[in-house]
């Protein structure tokens, strides 16, 4: 991989403040960061706080930084 692009859809609202009426950039561009270490969407209900869950909310800022499986998810890709 030499680079890569993230669109953020023109149609939703964005913010940078984790307000609760507008999608947080750094929530969403950490995750679709997390796609470019070949990390895959987790989709369990129970794991929707990790940065790698496939769905998002407004005001969702629990994917800003990685979550102890995430972190787990790149040492069992890369080693420790
Ligand atoms: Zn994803």
């Amino acid at each position: 991989m030499v680079e890569f692009d993230i669109f953020l859809d023109k149609d939703e609202l964005w913010a940078t403040d984790g307000t609760s009426t507008a999608f947080d950039v750094q929530n969403v561009a950490t995750h679709e960061a997390g796609h470019t270490l070949v990390l895959q969407d987790i989709r369990s209900p129970k794991d929707c706080g990790l940065t790698m869950h496939a769905y998002t909310w407004k005001g969702d800022i629990l994917k800003r930084d990685l979550a102890p499986g995430d972190i787990l998810g790149v040492q069992a890709i890369y080693g420790e």
